[in-house]
């Protein structure tokens, strides 16, 4: 039943939202989306909405997953920050599209949950740890690509600072109520923007982040 509901929700991916990654529609598609939340929601898991994951956070939209994941432009065998692990569920996608994946998370629970939860699912690719991700992961730095999850007031100095020569670093920025989603690329030591409009997310909470 959910491989059924998992190919609906890819197809509308592609006519709705125009995702035209080969690499993230087939990461989607391999992904089993509905173990990254409660068994009680797990028939929700493909519509096109965020749910609950518990201590006020929600895996995000598919929509969100795959417009991101296609931002990145992953080719196989990148070094990927993403900050907010929440479900893991992001984290997954990335690793099926070849990346080496570091991934923090701040609230211990759903750290260690969704570390046991990728483990359990042989995505050994994928080092999870507890923090605040807005001051990034210096031990493994310089990332390739990094990808915030939730919605920042200005782009952390500190991941700017982590990303390699001809990376990109993706990440929504504005107020709590409303972000545009930041693509930065560093050529030649340089940093430029591009802004795509965009939904809410939840805040980044951290020192160089929203206070709580
Ligand atoms: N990538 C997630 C997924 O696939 O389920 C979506 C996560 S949710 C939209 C955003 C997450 O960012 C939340 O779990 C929240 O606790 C986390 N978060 C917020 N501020 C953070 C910070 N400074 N460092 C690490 N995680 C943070």
């Amino acid at each position: 039943m959910y491989e059924r509901l998992r190919e609906a929700m890819v197809k509308k991916l592609v006519v709705e939202a125009g995702i035209q990654n080969p690499a993230v529609i087939s990461a989607m598609r391999r992904v089993p989306r509905h173990v990254f939340v409660d068994a009680a929601l797990g028939h929700q898991a493909y519509g096109n909405g965020s749910l609950p994951i518990g201590f006020g956070q929600t895996i995000s939209h598919p929509t969100t997953v795959a417009v991101m994941s296609s931002l990145l432009d992953i080719q196989g065998g990148e070094k990927v920050l993403e900050i907010g692990t929440g479900s893991g569920y992001q984290a997954a996608v990335l690793a099926e599209m070849g990346a080496k994946v570091f991934t923090i998370e701040r609230i211990q629970e759903l750290a260690n949950r969704s570390r046991t939860l990728l483990e359990k699912l042989g995505y050994y690719s994928i080092a999870v740890k507890i923090g605040d991700g807005t001051l990034g992961w210096n031990e493994f730095a310089p990332y390739d690509r990094i990808i915030v999850t939730a919605g920042a007031p200005a782009i952390p100095e500190n991941l700017a600072g982590q990303l390699n020569e001809n990376g990109k670093l993706i990440i929504p920025v504005g107020k709590p109520d409303a972000q545009k989603l930041n693509l930065i690329e560093k050529k030649d030591g340089q940093l430029s923007l591009q802004t795509v409009p965009f939904r809410r997310f939840v805040p980044l909470i951290g020192q160089k982040g929203w206070t709580t």
